[in-house]
This record gives structure tokens, C-alpha cells and sequence, in this order.
């Protein structure tokens, strides 16, 4: 998928003292969950410069590397997110709560981060809704997307089926969920 559009420059720079939390999509692709730029082989990731190469003071945020930048990228609101539920309706979109941290360079719709974890996600996966956030799922997630979401391997949190509404309709129903989870991430049951 492109690299989304994130406003036109970076507002602000920061080391977050606390989590930041946004929103991501990926892509089932080639048995990886794969970003607009490569695949995510586990939920965490830190961030390198893919145009220098570095890994430290990482994301830059003064233009070394171009626009819009290097650095994960999340989304403050997942309703947000471009064309979501156009994506929806293909088949292998994955949606997730990230947790930044690191320095975190603030644009007007979303965050460039040092580092990220995903603290929940969620798919439309054949006829059912799918959505996780216990440490093993989610793993297992990253590792082998098509096993884990077909149902092989830990449970997720919610199996369902997609509603009667059609796959527009359970797509909000996962977007809530995970805004809601957003909203609250103690509610988790574990570290936000
Ligand atoms: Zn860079």
C-alpha cells in the first residue's frame, strides 16, 4: 500500500515519557503482515532509516531523509485511515492499537515513532471477525498471520461471526473495539 499521507510537516518532536497510542493497517501479504514500506515480522518493532540506514536519532524530523520521513508510522484515529473501509472489503487487512515510545515526532493526523508495539489487532478473515490482544496471540500473529487468523494456534479474544450488516458493517464493529481499547488500554488487563 502507499505511504500514507500524514500532513504536510512534522509539528513537533518529542520523547514521550509515556506511551503514545495511534493506529495502524497491514496487509496480509506473502504470509506477513507487511506495512507500506516492509513486513512486521513480530509486534514490536523499532524503527530504522530505510533511506541512511541509521537506527539512531531515529525518526528524523528535519528533512535528512525526505518527506514525509522515516519512523513507525500510526494514525491518531483509525476512522481516519484512508479508504479503511474500502481496505476492509479486501480480503487480509489487519487493523491495530500501537503503543510508541521513544521519541515521537507528532504530524497533524498521526505519529513517526522510534519504537512501537501492538497492543491489539483485528481482522475481517473470511466470515468471521477475529480480534486479539493477549502477548501470545498476538505473537503468534506476527509470525504466521494466515494460521493464526484462520483460527489455528492461540485463541483470539473475539471470534464472531461478520455481521448480517456485511463486511462495512463489521469493520466499524473492529475500528470501535479497538478505539474503545484505545480510549482505555487498562482494560486490557495489562500494561497500556
Ligand atoms: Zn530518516
Amino acid at each position: 500500500m502507499p505511504a500514507p499521507a500524514w500532513g504536510p510537516r512534522a509539528e513537533a518532536a518529542y520523547w514521550s515519557p509515556s506511551p503514545v497510542h495511534g493506529y495502524r493497517v497491514w496487509r496480509v501479504q506473502s504470509r506477513a503482515l507487511t506495512g507500506a514500506r516492509r513486513p512486521w515480522r513480530a509486534p514490536a518493532m523499532t524503527a530504522v532509516c530505510l533511506r541512511t540506514g541509521a537506527t539512531a536519532g531515529v525518526p528524523h524530523w528535519n528533512g535528512e531523509c525526505g518527506a514525509p520521513g522515516c519512523g513507525i508510522y500510526a494514525r491518531r484515529e483509525l476512522r481516519g485511515i484512508r479508504g479503511l473501509r474500502a481496505r476492509a472489503s479486501v480480503p487480509g487487512t489487519v487493523a491495530g492499537l500501537v503503543s510508541l515510545s521513544g521519541t515521537v515526532v507528532e504530524h497533524e493526523h498521526g505519529y513517526r515513532a522510534e519504537r512501537s508495539a501492538v497492543l491489539a489487532a483485528g481482522s475481517l478473515w473470511g466470515d468471521r471477525l477475529v480480534v486479539g490482544w493477549s502477548d501470545a496471540w498476538l505473537a503468534a500473529l506476527f509470525a504466521d498471520p494466515v494460521a493464526t487468523l484462520s483460527g489455528r494456534g492461540p485463541m483470539a479474544q473475539i471470534e464472531a461471526p461478520v455481521t448480517a450488516g456485511g463486511r462495512g458493517v463489521s469493520m466499524a464493529i473492529l475500528a470501535d473495539r479497538l478505539e474503545e481499547i484505545g480510549a482505555d488500554p487498562s482494560a486490557l488487563g495489562r500494561e497500556g
